[in-house]
C-alpha cells in the first residue's frame, strides 16, 4: 500500500516497508520521486523528511530534464561534445588561417579566425562531422552490400529532425543522419543495415524483421539506444523508414 506527499508540484509516493532508514529516489527520465519508509513511520514525520531534501529533489530532477534535452552547443573553450559515443572536451583558437579541427584523446582542437561567429564554428564543425563519415560509410556499406547482395545507387549525409535515416526504395538512395557521428559506430552502422535491408524489403514487415535478425541479431538493443540518446530533442520512432 502507498500513500502520496505533495509537495509544491512534486508528488512523492510513500511506500512503507520492513526496513531501517528512509530512502528517498528521484527516477530517471522524468524525476518521479519515490520514498521508502520503516513501518512505523508517520506520515508528517515522512514529509518533514521529504522537505529536509528538496533542494537535492529539484537538483536531481532538473539533472534529468538537461541530460533528456541536449543542450545547444554553443563551441565555445571548454565544452563538450560528443564523437563516435565518447565525450570530449573543445578547445577553441583564433588564429589567422583556415579554420581547422584536429582530435586527440581528450580533445576537439578547433582553430578559427579571431572573432569568429557561433554560426561559423557550427558550420566548421558541421563539416568535419561529414568528412568523418564520408570515411567511414562507404567501406560499411560496401561490407553489407556484398553481405546483403544488394546495391547502393547513392548515399546522402543530411540533418533530420526525426529520423536516423531513410531509404528511397526506388532510386535504390539511403539517406543517413548526420547526428550519427555522435553515436558508437555500431548505432551508425546498424542504421546503414537497416536502410540497407529497406532496398530488398520497403516496409517493416515479417521478411524485413527476419532479414534483420539474420545480419544483426542485435538490432533491437541498437534500436533501443538510439531511441535513448537524444536526438538534438527528437526520437527516432520506434520503427520508422
Ligand atoms: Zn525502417
Amino acid at each position: 500500500m502507498s500513500e502520496s506527499l505533495k509537495l509544491g508540484e512534486t508528488t512523492i509516493t510513500v511506500t512503507r516497508k520492513d526496513i531501517k532508514n528512509v530512502h528517498l529516489t528521484v527516477h530517471p527520465p522524468d524525476g518521479r520521486v519515490t520514498l521508502s519508509a520503516p513501518l512505523e513511520t508517520r506520515l508528517d514525520v515522512a514529509r518533514a523528511y521529504a522537505i529536509s531534501k528538496l533542494t537535492w529533489i529539484r537538483q536531481r530532477q532538473e539533472n534529468f530534464v538537461k541530460q533528456a534535452r541536449e543542450t545547444p552547443r554553443r563551441f565555445i573553450e571548454r565544452e563538450s561534445h560528443h564523437l563516435w559515443g565518447k565525450r570530449y572536451l573543445m578547445t577553441v583558437t583564433q588564429k589567422n588561417s583556415k579554420p581547422s579541427v584536429k582530435l586527440d584523446h581528450k580533445r576537439i582542437n578547433l582553430t578559427v579566425r579571431p572573432g569568429s561567429s557561433q554560426a561559423k564554428r557550427e558550420q566548421v564543425i558541421h563539416e568535419w562531422h561529414k568528412s568523418l563519415l564520408h570515411k567511414t560509410i562507404p567501406p560499411l556499406i560496401a561490407q553489407w552490400e556484398k553481405k546483403l547482395k544488394v546495391k547502393v545507387s547513392a548515399y546522402f549525409l543530411q540533418r533530420m529532425k526525426t529520423k536516423w535515416g531513410s531509404c528511397n526504395h526506388q532510386s535504390g538512395n539511403i539517406r543517413l543522419n548526420t547526428e550519427l557521428v555522435k553515436k558508437p559506430k555500431e548505432l551508425l552502422e546498424y542504421v546503414i543495415i537497416h536502410e540497407m535491408i529497406h532496398l530488398i524489403e520497403p516496409t517493416h514487415s515479417k521478411r524485413f524483421i527476419d532479414l534483420l535478425q539474420k545480419n544483426h541479431p542485435q538490432w533491437q538493443e541498437a534500436r533501443a539506444e538510439l531511441n535513448e540518446l537524444p536526438l538534438s530533442a527528437d526520437n527516432w520512432g520506434s520503427l520508422s523508414k
